[in-house]
């Protein structure tokens, strides 16, 4: 069974290699407002969680992946 890390490495590793337009989107998408809260997740409902969110830690390490990067402490 994947643990949470490695299934974030491989969900990464996809947009590394087959979407990058995505993990560049959620990057841009999903910054910290004035507050420290990611601006992408806002919900009218749930607010929005704070930032790093999930899915900015994921397009980070495609980005790293992407850039060809070796050597980085992900967990
Ligand atoms: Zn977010």
């Amino acid at each position: 069974m994947s643990t949470p890390a490695e299934i974030q490495r491989g969900v990464a590793e996809l947009l590394a290699e087959h979407h990058p337009d995505t993990w560049r989107y959620l990057l841009a998408k999903h910054m910290p407002d004035e507050t420290g809260h990611c601006q992408g997740c806002r919900t009218s409902s749930r607010g929005a969680p704070l930032s790093p969110c999930n899915l900015w830690v994921v397009a980070e390490m495609a980005q790293w992946i992407a850039s060809g990067a070796r050597v980085r402490p992900f967990d």
